[in-house]
């Protein structure tokens, strides 16, 4: 799968969802007790699976309902020990180091700045209430409250992400996809194009709306 994101970047990148070194993604399946996440700042017209960067999950329970989770870098190739992760590891770690509803499958986190979307939040639009207008998105996709102007690659941008997917100690998340304004937006689900297309099918709805004039 690994792959198949970088697929998905192209794809992203063709769409001007991302400049060149935009963009991150991780991936984690159940039974495995680490991530892969994309390297920081590698040009995504050109990423290769050989390139991510490989983070091991340290959980040590304090009692039966909480834990204290820590990372560590893992070995992987040549190529990706020479890399750093992406800055954005906290955003991906929060929500990959429990899977709650993804518990038996595949957790696929992606971060993308597509345009309509940053431009919609940009004009003061909540991307949670466009859903109550196109039932289309609202069927297939849970939009959760925007995220307000924060610091890319900072904790506080982790934690009001987790905080608006309403992302629980189990790492249950009520929502699949959220938007930071001034930003770009989160999608989670159980596979690299399943996650592009909350992605995709927002970003149309935000076009519409945009093209439409009609919003305050
Ligand atoms: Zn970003």
């Amino acid at each position: 799968m690994l792959e198949t994101i970088c697929e998905t970047l192209v794809e992203a990148y063709r769409r001007n969802w991302i400049t060149s070194r935009d963009g991150n993604v991780s991936i984690r399946h159940h039974d495995r007790d680490h991530f892969y996440v994309t390297p920081s700042g590698v040009r995504k017209q050109t990423l290769q699976p050989d390139q991510f960067k490989k983070i091991g999950i340290v959980k040590q329970p304090i009692n039966r309902n909480v834990s204290v989770y820590n990372h560590t870098l893992l070995d992987y190739t040549d190529i990706s020990s020479k890399l750093k992760p992406s800055g954005e590891l906290p955003l991906h770690f929060g929500l990959q180091k429990e899977m709650g509803q993804h518990r038996n499958d595949v957790r696929v986190v992606v971060h993308l700045h597509p345009t309509y979307c940053v431009a919609a939040m940009h004009a003061g639009i909540d991307l949670s209430t466009v859903v109550k207008d196109f039932p289309e998105l609202s069927r297939y996709t849970k939009v959760a409250k925007n995220v307000p102007d924060v610091p890319p690659i900072s904790q506080e941008l982790a934690d009001r992400c987790h905080k608006n997917l309403e992302l629980a100690n189990d790492g249950t998340i009520s929502y699949d996809i959220v938007g930071i304004k001034g930003h770009g937006v989160v999608a989670i689900d159980t596979s690299p194009w399943r996650a592009f297309e909350h992605i995709e099918r927002l970003e149309h709805i935000c076009k519409i709306v945009l093209c439409s004039r009609k919003f305050n």
